[in-house]
């Protein structure tokens, strides 16, 4: 069976961004077969299910997608779910990575070169909700379990290994929540001790984030618990240079799930002015980490770095001289080398 990839558009930009990704997907590596996919708010419209059956099987039965963004209604709206958070439970990507590296344009900081993993499946996310004493007290609970820990630690430092970097900080607030943030902290340091090659450190969550916005550089690999990592990990994006340029990949045992970290921008979809870079560079980090395909992913990253470098850009980096998404893509193309 050859390499299958589900490729899911969903709404607004996703339908500009992702062709763009694809487009040089099909050059660095032919061998990969697309499969298309619907997802959102319009499949909904049309479907009655912003996440088909169909869709979800083939997600799973290619174990490797490539997702661009859902439009979400902003009042509630009866049957609909957002159909990233269905997908990532579904095929259980527990480990969020969010790479930040220096990209030669203007809203960039020259020096940062980090990856924040993020455990995706617990914490305060878990939905476990409630309130008390009439409405006057609302509860969440934080979940941290040994397992989920584990198994996101180990993948931060196979990663760490791969990736040739030689830190992982872990980043906590044990010294207040002592059972859930003090099991984080002991089971990632148990997993850091079996990889001596990697320097372990670690910062509670609040000297991390003034360390995020005083000093990135002194970062290489960040591992936190969900909701920390969220927040860490859009402060860093800010240092990459901006939404159109943040990518990101969940990770799970043997399925990867890579997307742009920003939305569907219903402001700008349609005019061919969106910066496809998210999305391009997330495909890397999927052929890179999940497929081990390390020169078509360097391929894209210097063709992306060589471009922007060159001056050409989308009107979200620089208005002046700005390039449309695909006469941007074309540029990129063209440095694929
Ligand atoms: P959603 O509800 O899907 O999150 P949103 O518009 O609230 O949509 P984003 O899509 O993340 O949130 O967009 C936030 C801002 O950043 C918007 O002004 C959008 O135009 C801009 N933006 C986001 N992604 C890009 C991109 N790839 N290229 C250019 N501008 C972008």
């Amino acid at each position: 069976m050859g390499v299958n990839l589900c490729v899911i558009e969903g709404d607004g930009i996703g339908r500009e961004i992702i062709p763009a990704a694809v487009q040089i997907l099909h050059v660095v590596a032919p061998q990969v077969n697309v499969v298309v996919a619907e997802a959102g708010w319009d499949t909904f419209e049309r479907q009655g299910s912003a996440l088909p059956d169909e869709t979800m099987q083939l997600a799973v039965d290619c174990g490797a997608v490539l997702f661009g963004a859902a439009a979400s209604p902003s009042y509630p709206v009866d049957g609909y779910a957002v159909p990233i958070v269905r997908l990532r439970r579904q095929l259980q990507t527990y480990a969020s990575l969010r790479p930040t590296n220096y990209l030669p344009v203007p809203t960039a900081r020259d020096g940062v070169d980090l990856i924040v993993v993020r455990e995706n499946t617990e914490d305060l996310y878990i939905g476990h909700e409630y309130t008390a004493d009439n409405g006057h007290t609302g509860i969440s609970e934080k979940v941290i379990t040994r397992r989920a820990t584990e198994r996101v630690a180990r993948k931060t430092y196979e990663l760490a290994r791969a990736a040739g970097r030689h830190k992982v900080t872990i980043v906590h607030k044990a010294s207040v929540l002592l059972q859930s943030d003090g099991l984080f902290r002991k089971v990632a340091l148990e997993v850091g001790a079996a990889y001596p090659d990697i320097l372990t450190d670690e910062l509670l969550v609040d000297t991390a984030a003034y360390w995020m916005v005083k000093d990135p550089s002194r970062f290489d690999m960040l591992l936190t618990p969900n909701l920390y990592g969220d927040i860490l990990s859009d402060m860093a994006a800010a240092w990459g240079g901006g939404l159109g340029l943040a990518p990101s990949l969940s990770l799970g045992d043997g399925v990867a799930l890579a997307e742009p970290v920003h939305g569907c921008a219903p402001d700008i979809a349609g005019q061919n002015i969106a910066n496809p870079t998210a999305a391009i560079l997330s495909l890397a980090l999927l052929l890179r980490h999940h497929w081990g395909m390390h020169e078509a992913a360097s391929q894209i990253e210097n063709a992306v770095r060589v471009t922007l470098a060159a001056g050409f850009h989308t009107a979200d980096i620089h208005f002046d001289g700005a390039l449309s998404t695909q006469a941007y893509t074309d540029r990129v193309c063209m440095n694929l080398g």
